[in-house]
C-alpha cells in the first residue's frame, strides 16, 4: 500500500489558523483543519491513507487534503525519490542589474565599527594602488561599461557610494549628466541612487539631488547618544549636531523619493523601537532598515550570540508594530519586514544570497571591477575593469563555487530560501572565506524568517490588497 510522507516544509501559524511554508518551492499556503493535521501526521513518519483513516473520521476531508497536498507537493509517495534540486548556473553573459560605483574610498568621519578602515578591513584605502577619488574619465569608462553590460535591460541602476560619496560630488554630478545623455542615445533609462552620511549635504547638493531624482539613503544610527557613541569625526566628536539639521533640510526638498535610513546595529546601540521612533517621528525619514555590524566576533562592537537574541525580540516588537499599522492602511517605514515580505510573496527562492557577481557588481575608484562595493579595490575579489569588460571566466568559477549547493550547511535548512548562506562580506570576515555559510546567525535568520512568515499570514487574512502592491513590481537589487 502506498504509504505518503511530509516533503521538505517549515509549518508556522498566524491570525489563528495554520500555514506552511514549503521549502523546495518557497510557497505558502494557508492549511484547513483536515490538510494540517495530514500534514503533521506525516511529519512524524510516513503513513498510508488508510492509516490515516483511522485517525481521521471525515474520510471525504482526507482525501481532498491529500489531493491538495500532494497537487502542491508538500507530500509526496515516500518510495519514491525525492528529485535533486537542480544546480542551475546562469548563463553567461548576465545582464548588470545595478553597478555600485565607489567614487572615493576616502570618509570624514572614523565610525569605530567601519568594515571600511577598521581591522576588519578588506582593502588598503590609505597606502594602496587605488586612486583616492575615482576620475571622471573612469566613471564615464563605468557608465559605458554599464550601458553596455545591461543587455537588454531597459533600465540600468547606477548606485554611487564611498568611503563617503559627497566626497567626490563633482564627479558624481557630472557622471550623471553623462549617464543620462549616454543612455537616451542608446534608448535606455538610467536611475540613480546613492548612500552618504548626511555631514557635506549643503543646499545646492540637496537642490541637486531633488532635481535628478536620486535615491538617498543616510548612514545613522539613531539619537545624538546612540549615533555619537561610533559615527565620530577623527577627533572623537560625534557628528548627530552636525546631520541632523542637513537631513531635515535634505527631506523638507528631496520629496520626489522617498529617502531611507540605514542603521548599524552594534552590542552596544539595541533599542532598535526608539531608534526607528526618533528617525521616523522626530527626524522624519519614510524609512528606517537596520542590519547588524559586520566584523570579527572578539571586536567590542560585535554582536555576541545573546545579542542576537536580543535584537531579534526588538526586530519582532517593530515587525508587529508594522503588522497593526499596515492592517490599519497606514504607512509604517520598518524596511527590513517590508523587503522580506515582498521575497516571501514573489517566492523567492535563492540559489546566491544576493546579486553580487551576478546582477550587481561593484567599481573601484581606478575602474577594476568586484564582486560588490565590499570588496572593489581587492584583487582577490576582482571580475575585470570597465574597460576591459567581466571576465567570464571567473565570474563563472565564482558561481559554481559559491551555489547553494555547495554549502552543505544549509542543505537542510528550511529559512535557505531567502538566506543561501548570508553575506560573502560577512562570511569573510567572520570565516575568511566568501563560501562559508554564516553559521554565526541561523538562529536569527531563522527567527527572523518565522517573524516575516507570521506578518505575512497575517497580512494574507487581514490586509491582503498590501500584500498585492508586489505582484507587478520589479525586484530590486538591495545594496548593503
Ligand atoms: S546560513 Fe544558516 S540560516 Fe542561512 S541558509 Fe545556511 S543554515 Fe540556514
Ligand atoms: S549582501 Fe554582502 S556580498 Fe551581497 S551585496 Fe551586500 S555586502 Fe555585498
Amino acid at each position: 500500500m502506498t504509504a505518503w510522507v511530509a516533503r521538505e516544509h517549515h509549518r508556522f501559524e498566524a491570525a489563528g489558523k495554520p500555514f506552511v511554508y514549503l521549502v523546495p518551492s518557497a510557497a505558502i499556503f494557508a492549511l484547513d483543519d483536515a490538510a494540517d493535521s495530514v500534514l503533521r501526521m506525516l511529519s512524524t513518519k510516513p503513513r498510508t491513507r488508510e492509516e490515516l483513516a483511522d485517525v481521521m473520521t471525515d474520510h471525504a476531508a482526507l482525501d481532498a487534503a491529500i489531493a491538495e497536498l500532494s497537487r502542491v507537493q508538500a507530500i509526496g509517495i515516500a518510495a519514491a525519490p525525492i528529485p535533486p534540486t537542480p544546480k542551475v548556473i546562469p548563463l553567461a553573459p548576465f545582464p548588470l542589474t545595478t553597478m555600485v560605483l565607489n567614487v572615493t574610498n576616502q570618509c570624514n568621519l572614523s565610525c569605530t565599527y567601519c568594515y571600511e578602515y577598521g581591522e576588519d578591513k578588506i582593502v588598503d584605502t590609505e597606502n594602496g594602488k587605488q586612486p583616492k577619488f575615482m576620475s571622471e574619465e573612469t566613471a564615464r569608462e563605468s557608465v559605458e561599461f554599464m550601458l553596455k553590460e545591461s543587455g537588454a535591460n531597459k533600465v540600468a541602476h547606477i548606485t554611487f557610494f564611498g568611503g563617503e560619496t559627497l566626497l567626490n560630488f563633482p564627479v558624481l554630478r557630472k557622471t550623471i549628466t553623462y549617464a543620462r545623455q549616454r543612455a537616451a542615445e542608446v534608448g535606455k533609462d538610467v536611475d540613480f541612487s546613492l548612500t552618504t552620511n548626511a555631514t557635506l549635504l549643503k543646499p545646492e547638493i540637496i537642490e541637486f539631488l531633488a532635481e535628478e531624482r536620486v535615491g538617498v539613503t543616510i548612514s545613522i544610527d539613531g539619537p545624538k547618544e546612540v549615533q555619537d557613541k561610533f559615527r565620530v569625526f577623527q577627533n572623537g566628536t560625534g557628528s548627530y549636531d552636525l546631520v541632523a539639521p542637513k537631513i531635515k533640510e535634505l527631506l523638507k526638498r528631496h520629496r520626489s523619493r522617498p529617502i531611507g535610513a540605514r542603521v548599524t546595529l552594534t552590542s552596544g546601540k539595541m533599542d532598535v523601537k526608539r531608534i526607528y521612533q526618533h528617525l521616523t517621528d522626530e527626524i522624519g525619514f519614510w524609512e528606517v532598515g537596520f542590519a547588524p555590524v559586520t566584523t570579527s566576533p572578539n571586536r567590542a562592537h560585535a554582536i555576541s550570540d545573546g545579542g542576537y537574541d536580543e535584537m531579534l525580540g526588538q526586530f519582532r516588537d517593530l515587525a508587529f508594530e508594522f503588522l497593526e499599522t499596515t492592517v490599519a492602511g497606514r504607512h509604517h517605514g520598518f524596511s527590513n519586514v517590508k523587503e522580506t515580505l515582498e521575497e516571501l510573496h514573489k517566492g523567492v527562492s535563492k540559489a546566491f544570497p544576493c546579486g553580487a557577481g551576478l546582477g550587481l557588481l561593484g567599481v573601484a575608484t581606478d575602474g577594476d571591477v568586484a564582486l560588490c562595493h565590499r570588496f572593489a579595490g581587492s584583487d582577490s575579489h576582482k571580475f575585470g575593469t570597465v574597460r576591459d569588460g567581466v571576465d567570464r571566466g571567473a565570474q563563472q568559477a565564482f558561481l559554481e563555487q559559491h551555489h547553494i549547493a555547495n554549502k552543505t550547511d544549509c542543505s537542510v535548512c528550511w529559512a535557505r530560501p531567502l538566506c543561501s548562506g548570508g553575506c560573502y562580506h560577512e562570511a569573510h570576515t567572520r570565516y575568511g572565506d566568501t563560501t562559508h555559510a554564516n553559521l554565526h546567525y541561523c538562529n536569527w535568520i531563522r527567527g527572523w524568517t518565522e517573524v516575516c512568515l507570521q506578518v505575512y499570514g497575517e497580512l494574507s487574512e487581514r490586509n491582503p490588497a498590501f500584500l498585492a502592491q508586489f505582484d507587478d513590481e520589479e525586484m530590486k537589487e538591495l545594496v548593503s
